[in-house]
């Protein structure tokens, strides 16, 4: 398992103490709206789309696609940044983690890949899916 660098660990709260949670299950967690149906991440008390309180963990495949990264090349241990789209809908922000920087595409299907933090928390990242559809563009 390649560690880009020191993770910082996540500030958690009782808002977002699921999420860590499950990732320390290996899970990637979304939040649905039971009001407007929407899911949303990062997770929030109430529904960014309509304010309603009536929101509730599910869990996510794990499964994406590369909406837009960046690589910083100019760090001591080069890492990707990217907007992984999740399956289900919301667009992340993540780490690409073991993947060659120079093949990483708009579009590129991803899996969830897990880094731990410092302090050992599993941080929620991305690893090319070689496996996965690519999206048309
Ligand atoms: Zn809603």
């Amino acid at each position: 398992m390649d560690q880009p660098r020191d993770i910082t660990p996540p500030q958690t709260s009782p808002e977002t103490a699921p999420y860590w949670e499950a990732a320390r299950e290996g899970r990637l967690l979304v939040k649905r709206c039971d009001a407007c149906g929407e899911r949303h991440a990062y997770p929030r008390s109430l529904c960014p789309f309509c304010f309603s309180g009536r929101t509730a963990w599910e869990e996510a495949s794990g499964r994406g696609t590369i909406y837009a990264f960046s690589i910083m090349r100019r760090a001591k241990i080069p890492y990707a940044v990217a907007y992984v789209t999740l399956e289900e809908g919301p667009t992340v922000i993540s780490n690409i983690v073991g993947a060659d920087f120079d093949a990483l595409r708009i579009g590129q299907a991803v899996r969830l890949d897990f880094r731990a933090a410092t302090d050992g928390q599993p941080i929620p990242m991305f690893t090319p899916d070689a496996s996965g559809a690519e999206e048309e563009r």
